[in-house]
């Protein structure tokens, strides 16, 4: 475990051609302060721990000094947002320090967020809001502890100057962490400023990092496009598995390792419903839970249309039909996986259908559904049939789900064990997630940042030594959303 000032930095973006980047240190704040730490980020980039009580902690992630081997700098890009191309976008707020590996040789782009304007900033600020930052910072380590592809968190920082927004506003710096901040957008740029030589440059640096075994191939730029169109449809199926909406998939929001950056008016769903968004400023669901697969291919043609001279566009097409049948496959087996099953026939199709009708047509928590599943039949069930204002119905698709279940010649405590390991107790819900916000930003609380951080590294199960050591009140966290609660939209302002 590394010191602070003895991180093991390269920098291997700033070696490439300066049309890429900005090279700009972050601006300095007035004390800066610790809202929260992440040990497991800690963890990743090899910095020990106890260097997050040290007061240089804040200073140097709040970019008042230069960590030791950091060059940092702004990454240019644009890319399509609510389907119109943007040709101005680029880090107008966020600092790429470096990458930093860690003892077993994995590298980790170091990137902070809000850390004053760039030449990418457009007359904006430069800063985020904390409310923002905590969203963000919590959203990184909750998809993470679904076993869903993201970038994670190290650090909150936040910094005293107010922000102007509809209101002053408290600000703060995010700390990210990611495999990378190439995005498709980064190829977008240069594609439409008709600099084909730096979408090639990009495209071999990617390789270069990220997929080294097929640097000599001749189609290696075609590989490379597959294996992303196979990582997207993977964390799409994986989010529409869970109920997670991430509110803003423009493509200079997508990431070419196939996670997603800038989480803001995301959501989970309190119950299932394909038109909900948790972004109000999306008024045409353009973003809906029941569009995000769709968006995925839209977002990987446009990446695609970016790779043109690259790869021949008949090939691209060709890639492209595969999408849709890796998708299906990829949430079909997580649906399975979620009902406890294997034998994924007809007669699983049309319990899937029935499932999504029933939760459509009653007032069901979709997490907490699948959750109550596992204890079906052996178990305490009774809490299945309370939403549902025909008994009858759930109780008839429930003999169906037997059957299938008989068919699989697994044991009940097997099955109880497989469906709670992938059905989660515990979610980051809107209004637990506004809770903590409110705690931080009005009385400068921000225990429940912790407790949320901690309670959703490992959703699904009781830890109770954990959870008396941070005051977690395992039912409470567990509880469907409120009625008045359900179903919450914010603002894309940050
Ligand atoms: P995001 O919502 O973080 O994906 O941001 C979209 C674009 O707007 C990116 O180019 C950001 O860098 C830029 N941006 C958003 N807010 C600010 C801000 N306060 N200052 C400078 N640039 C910003
Ligand atoms: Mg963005």
């Amino acid at each position: 475990m590394n010191k602070l000032n003895n991180l093991n930095f390269t920098n291997t973006f700033i070696d490439l051609s300066p049309e890429l980047y900005q090279a700009k240190s972050p601006d300095p704040v007035v004390e800066p302060y610790l809202v929260d730490f992440n040990p497991e980020g800690a963890e990743l980039i090899g910095l020990d721990p106890v260097e997050s009580r040290r007061p240089e902690f804040a200073e140097y992630f709040a970019g008042n000094k230069l960590l030791p081997g950091s060059q940092p700098l702004a990454m240019a890009y644009s890319g399509h947002q609510f389907g119109s191309y943007n040709p101005r976008l680029g880090d107008g707020r966020g600092i790429l320090l470096g990458e930093v590996t860690n003892g077993n040789g994995h590298k980790w782009d170091i990137h902070l967020k809000g850390a004053g304007p760039t030449r990418f900033a457009r007359g904006f600020d430069g800063r985020a809001t904390l409310r923002s930052s905590i969203r963000e910072y919590l959203a990184g380590e909750a998809l993470h502890g679904l076993n869903i592809p993201t970038t994670r968190s190290l650090a909150i920082i936040g910094i005293r100057d107010l922000i102007y927004r509809e209101t002053p506003e408290l600000a703060a710096v995010l700390v990210r962490i990611s495999d990378s901040h190439v995005r498709f957008g980064s190829f977008e740029l240069f594609h439409y400023t008709n600099n084909p030589n730096r979408v090639t440059e990009l495209a071999d640096y990617v390789i270069r990092h990220h997929h080294p075994d097929i640097e000599n191939e001749s189609d290696k730029y075609q590989i490379f496009f597959r294996r992303v169109l196979h990582k997207t449809a993977l964390l799409i199926a994986k989010w529409q598995a869970s109920g997670f909406v991430h509110g803003v998939m423009n493509t200079d929001n997508m990431c070419v390792t196939g996670v997603t950056f800038d989480y803001g008016p995301y959501g989970f769903i309190d119950r299932f419903d394909p038109r909900y968004t948790p972004n109000h400023s999306d008024t045409n669901g353009r973003y809906a839970l029941g569009q995000q697969a769709e968006i995925g291919y839209w977002n990987l043609s446009k990446w695609g249309e970016a790779l043109c001279h690259l790869i021949d566009p008949e090939d691209i097409l060709e890639e492209l039909t595969q999408y849709q049948p890796t998708y299906n496959k990829i949430y079909r087996d997580l649906m399975g996986q979620k009902l406890g099953l294997g034998i994924l026939d007809s007669e699983f199709t049309e319990l899937m259908g029935n499932l999504f009708q029933l939760l459509h047509n009653n007032p069901v928590d979709y997490t907490n559904f699948f959750r109550a599943l596992s204890d079906y039949p052996e178990g305490n069930h009774a809490g299945i049939f309370l939403p549902f204002s025909n008994r009858k119905e759930i109780e008839d698709w429930l003999d169906r789900y037997r059957r299938l279940i008989e068919r699989e010649g697994t044991t009940f405590e097997e099955r109880k064990q497989a469906m709670d390991g992938v059905n989660p107790k515990f979610l980051l819900r809107q209004y637990l997630l506004q809770r903590a916000i409110d705690k931080a930003v009005k009385e400068a609380d921000f225990s429940e940042i912790e407790r949320l951080r901690v309670l959703l590294q490992d959703p699904f199960r009781d830890r109770p030594d954990i959870f008396k050591k941070y005051n977690i009140d395992p039912e409470y966290y567990a509880s469907d959303t409120p009625d008045s609660m359900q179903g919450m939209q914010l603002s894309c302002s940050a």
